[in-house]
């Protein structure tokens, strides 16, 4: 079929992972169209935490982090505009029984070349004297990380993008892929088809369905997540270092306005579908937020509530994102994020780039996030992992 608008390369879906891989490719001279069904960031992007740091126990997914930390904090020289980077610090906290894979990991970290730094928790004490430190002997403390606006980062990405001639559809649906003899020939949608040899799946808690378009089942699901928006009393301190903090089930981080905003690590339903109440926080979870973060900040007992939304990801099976072809010639995935997705998106799209033009990615080696892991029993796993988190 000839198609009247064409383009070398469709991404559906404009939140960061489509907006970053729009940008590295319209960097490329690559002809590039994103359709976006809603809005820029309408999805999991938008409503994201934003936390910035290394800490991971994979470490593929470290080196993507930290590749992409070069982003984060030289936005305005390799991007322009704004990303939103704020260094606070980043703690990571462990029961003690974890200290040993704490340890391991930030010596995996340490080779890697981030700077993170095993301390104590009378050194935590030191950097944040509002915690109580009485539940974990030993943190890891990364000096330069903090957390951006998701938002601005994926706006920012696609106007350069679009800078470069690519072009961007919101209110824009794909309805199918079109596949002739095995490839990939071009994308039908709402408002009329697109041509292309090449598809992105980067559609966030969406993925799956996009997957079904040409019969490629995805072992993703979605993942609801929940955050509040806490007021700090005004004797807290203008800042806190943004922290992922285990022994509670909880990370937070400082945002504008004196507000503290905290997620929990339990209680984020599977399988929703991501259109069912997208504006309202569940019964109960503003007050587990609140009783999690006084354990750490007993003085949070004098804060009050500013908002609380929740949102939605794309979750794989091992938790891990899921990038590669698959599917007919001239498919790709670029999904699966798991609720970690922001702060690697700038290298992913990237090394996605660099897959889909010359065969194989440069900046971070991502074969092991290929789809055809799950079916060779190679399903990601920390080398030296923490508790089991996410899954209920
Ligand atoms: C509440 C919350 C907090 C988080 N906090 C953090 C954090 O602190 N740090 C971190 O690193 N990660 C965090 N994450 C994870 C991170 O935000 C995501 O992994 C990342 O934003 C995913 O980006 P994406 O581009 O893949 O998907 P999305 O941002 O969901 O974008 C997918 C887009 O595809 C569009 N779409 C869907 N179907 C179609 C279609 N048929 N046609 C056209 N368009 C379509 C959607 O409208 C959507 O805009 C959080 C996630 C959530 C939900």
């Amino acid at each position: 079929m000839a198609h009247a608008e064409t383009a070398d390369i469709v991404i559906v879906g404009a939140g960061v992972h489509g907006a970053s891989l729009a940008f590295h490719l319209t960097r490329r001279g690559i002809r590039t169209h994103v359709l976006e069904a809603k809005f820029i960031a309408a999805g999991a992007t938008g409503r994201s935490s934003g936390l910035v740091r290394m800490h991971y126990d994979l470490e593929a997914e470290s080196r993507l982090a930290w590749a992409s930390f070069q982003y984060f904090r030289n936005w305005a020289e390799i991007v322009g505009g704004d990303c939103g980077f704020t260094r606070t610090g980043f703690l990571q906290l462990v029961r003690p029984e974890f200290n040993a894979q704490l340890r391991a990991n930030i010596g995996m970290h340490q080779r890697i070349g981030i700077p993170s730094l095993l301390v104590t928790a009378d050194d935590v004490r030191r950097l944040a004297p509002s915690f109580s430190t009485t539940d974990f002997e030993l943190a890891a403390f990364e000096p330069e990380s903090g957390h951006a606006d998701p938002t601005a980062t994926a706006s920012s990405l696609l106007h350069a993008a679009r800078e470069r001639g690519a072009t961007l559809w919101q209110g824009r649906r794909a309805t199918s892929v079109q596949v002739s003899k095995g490839k990939v020939v071009g994308v039908q949608t709402n408002q009329g088809p697109i041509g292309a040899p090449i598809v992105v799946n980067a559609a966030g808690a969406w993925a799956k369905e996009i997957g079904q378009m040409v019969g490629l089942p995805l072992p993703i699901t979605t993942w609801r997540h929940e955050t509040a928006f806490l007021r700090r009393p005004p004797d807290l301190g203008p800042s806190h270092p943004t922290v992922i903090d285990f022994p509670n089930l909880m990370y937070f981080r400082p945002e504008t306005g004196g507000l503290t905003l905290v997620g929990l690590e339990d209680g984020n339903p599977l399988g929703m579908s991501p259109e069912q109440d997208p504006d309202r926080v569940t019964p109960g979870f503003v007050e587990r937020a609140v009783e999690r973060i006084c354990r750490r900040i007993p003085a949070m007992e004098r804060g009050s509530l500013h908002s609380a939304h929740p949102g939605y990801d794309g979750i794989s099976t091992d938790q891990r994102a899921i990038l590669g072809q698959a599917g007919p010639e001239g498919f790709y995935l670029s999904c699966g994020f798991s609720g970690t997705g922001f702060k690697i998106a700038p290298a992913v799209g990237a090394c996605m780039a660099e897959l889909i033009l010359d065969g194989q990615s440069k900046t971070v080696d991502i074969s092991a996030f290929r789809l055809s892991r799950f079916d060779e029993g190679r399903a990601l796993r920390g080398e030296h992992a923490y508790e089991e988190i996410w899954r209920d």
